[in-house]
C-alpha cells in the first residue's frame, strides 16, 4: 500500500504555518488588486447561464432573483417548462408584485404531455412574452428558467434567443437556465456555470420529489 502523499505543511511548527499563511494571502492579495485593476468596468448588464446536469440551477436562479428585488430591483421570470405544479419560490415571489412577475408558461415535461405541438405553441408563447421582458427598459433582471429545455427540442431557435440577447437593454442582466446549454449560447454569456452532480437523492438513493426541496 502507498503511504498518503504529505503536504509540505504537515510538519510545519506554528510559527511556520503563521508565515505560510501571511506569504500566501499576501500574495493572493495582489493578484486580487491585479484583477481589479486591470479590469476596471463596474457596471455591465449580464448574460448569465446555469447549467449542467446536477441539483441547484433553479434555485440559484430564484436566489438571484432574491437578491435583486431586496435591493429594490424589478425582476421579471419566465419558467418555460413548470406550469403544471406550484412551487414554493413562486408563492414567495408573487408576494412581492410591485417588483416581480413570474410566470410558469409551460405545459409541463414533454415526457408527460406528449404532444410536440402543444410544446412548440407554449414555447413560443413564453418566448414572446420573454421578448418583451427583455425590451421593457424597467427590468433589471429578466429570468428565463428551463429555457434551454424548449432549446434543446428544437421547440426555440437559438439563433433567435442570441440576437434578442445581444439587442437587450444594455444595463439589463438575463440569467437562463437548464441542462445542455447549447454552445452558441454559452459562448455568447458573459457567465456560465455548470453544476455536477456528484450524488442525487433520486438517482442513487430512490427518493422522491418532496415539497420545500424540489417544488
Ligand atoms: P432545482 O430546481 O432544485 O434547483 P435544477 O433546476 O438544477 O433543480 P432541473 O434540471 O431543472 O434541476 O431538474 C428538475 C428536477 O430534477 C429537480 O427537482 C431536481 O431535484 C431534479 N434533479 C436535478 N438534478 C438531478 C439529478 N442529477 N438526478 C436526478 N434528479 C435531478
Ligand atoms: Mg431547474
Amino acid at each position: 500500500m502507498t503511504e498518503p502523499r504529505r503536504k509540505k505543511t504537515d510538519t510545519m511548527s506554528e510559527a511556520e504555518l503563521d508565515a505560510h499563511h501571511a506569504k500566501k494571502m499576501k500574495m493572493k492579495k495582489a493578484a486580487r488588486n491585479k484583477m481589479i485593476s486591470a479590469k476596471p468596468v463596474e457596471h455591465k448588464g449580464l448574460v448569465m447561464i446555469n447549467t449542467g446536469h446536477g441539483k441547484g440551477k433553479t434555485t440559484a436562479a430564484m436566489g438571484l432573483a432574491i437578491r435583486a428585488i431586496g435591493n429594490g430591483f424589478p425582476v421579471h421570470i419566465i419558467q418555460f417548462v413548470k406550469g403544471v405544479w406550484p412551487t414554493g419560490e413562486r408563492k414567495v415571489l408573487e408576494s412581492f408584485p410591485d417588483l416581480c412577475t413570474i410566470r410558469a408558461m409551460g405545459k409541463g415535461f414533454s415526457w408527460e404531455t406528449q404532444d410536440r405541438q402543444r410544446d412548440i405553441q407554449a414555447a413560443r408563447i413564453a418566448w414572446d412574452n420573454a421578448l418583451q421582458a427583455i425590451q421593457n427598459p424597467k427590468n433589471f433582471l429578466v429570468i428565463l428558467d428551463e429555457i434551454n429545455i424548449p432549446l434543446r427540442y428544437g421547440h426555440l431557435k437559438v439563433e433567435e434567443i442570441i440576437t434578442a440577447l445581444r439587442n437587450k437593454p444594455e444595463n439589463l442582466h438575463v440569467l437562463l437556465t437548464g441542462r445542455n446549454a447549447p454552445d452558441a449560447l454559452k459562448d455568447a454569456a458573459d457567465m456560465v456555470s455548470e453544476i455536477n452532480p456528484i450524488k442525487h437523492h433520486f438517482r442513487d438513493g430512490g427518493v422522491k420529489a418532496q415539497l420545500g426541496i424540489e417544488y
